[in-house]
Formats: structure tokens, C-alpha cells, sequence
């Protein structure tokens, strides 16, 4: 059995949207494969504000075929592991840059391997272009935008992609009315 950890950090979105996909839940139609799910997804539209999850260095990254364009965010503090942020339209940082919990450092969209658009991806009848400074997926014979399957996939990783290696994030949950903070979300 893979070493599950947690890790506590800043929700990466606007609470109004909620997890679509837990971290560890069984991808659908990989059952025969055990293949996990190492991440949380947030179901969103394209161009929602995506934040910091703790204080550190956001390094930018590109992964046609996965991840997108995505964000790696290394924590200040140590044992925090590596926070990814994917499949975003736009960033809002540069390479290196440092950022604090809850600064948006990028834009949601549908970049990568998002909800079975990877098939036309590699075939090319789905292309991504850059338009008004966001990636967006387009089809490639008639030019019209494809928004399906938005989302932000973040994910902890402990220095590696093996299954031993990934964390489950629990968010701190806003400050109540009463001013107390009332707990934690589970991803
Ligand atoms: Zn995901």
C-alpha cells in the first residue's frame, strides 16, 4: 500500500466550485488499469482565477499531452512536497517568480489531457491557440473554440511520481461569521 500523507495548505479556487474529482478516486475508464487519481479537480470555466497554496517559487511548465500548461510551485516551508497546477489558459507569474498563499498566479482552462479531448489532440482534428493571451482549445477545421472539460487538476507531490510519493491536500475553510475558522476541506 502507497504512504498517504497530507498535506495542509490554501484552497487553490474560489470555494463556489466545488472537488469534481477527490485525489485518489479511481479515474473512470482506467479501472482495468487501478490507474488513481493523484489530484484534485475543480470543475470551473475557463479564466477562473487560480491561487497560490502556500508561500514560494512558481516555475511554469508545458505538457502537451498531460499536464498542459501548468504551474509547479515549490513551498517555502519544507516537507510540503510540490504543488501542480494544470491544464490553465493562462499564467499570471513569471518563471520564478515568488508568490505568497493566495496570490492568483493563473487562469483556469482546458490545456493538456482534459476530458477525453486528448484522442483529437494527438490526432490534430483538436488544436491549442493561443487567443486574447489565453490557450485555448480549438477545432482545427472550423476555428470554433472547444471549452469542454475545464478544470483545475492540483495535485501534491513528495518528489516524485510514484504512488508512494503523492499527498492528499486538506484546505483550511474560510473564517466563519463568528471569526473562528471552522475546520478543514478533505480533497
Ligand atoms: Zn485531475
Amino acid at each position: 500500500m502507497p504512504l498517504i500523507t497530507t498535506v495542509l495548505c490554501e484552497r487553490p479556487i474560489d470555494w463556489r466550485y466545488g472537488i469534481t474529482l477527490f485525489f485518489n478516486a479511481m479515474r473512470p475508464g482506467l479501472w482495468a488499469k487501478h490507474d488513481q487519481h493523484y489530484g484534485s479537480d475543480f470543475g470551473c470555466p475557463v479564466g477562473t482565477p487560480v491561487r497560490a497554496s502556500v508561500n514560494g517559487v512558481a516555475r511554469i511548465y508545458f505538457d502537451e499531452f498531460g499536464f498542459g500548461h501548468n504551474i509547479v510551485l515549490t513551498p517555502d516551508e519544507d516537507k510540503m512536497g510540490w504543488h501542480i497546477f494544470a491544464h490553465l489558459s493562462r499564467f499570471a507569474v513569471q518563471d520564478g517568480q515568488r508568490v505568497r498563499a493566495g496570490d492568483i498566479i493563473g487562469y483556469s482552462g482546458n490545456t493538456g489531457n482534459c476530458a477525453g479531448l486528448l484522442a483529437g489532440l494527438r490526432n490534430g482534428s483538436i488544436v491549442e491557440r493561443l487567443i486574447d493571451g489565453a490557450w485555448r482549445k480549438v477545432d482545427a477545421k472550423t476555428g470554433a473554440v472547444i471549452d469542454a472539460g475545464a478544470h483545475l487538476h492540483f495535485e501534491i507531490r513528495l518528489g516524485g511520481t510514484t504512488p508512494d510519493k503523492v499527498v492528499c491536500p486538506m484546505f483550511r475553510r474560510p473564517v466563519n461569521e463568528r471569526g473562528q475558522q471552522d475546520g478543514y476541506e478533505y480533497a
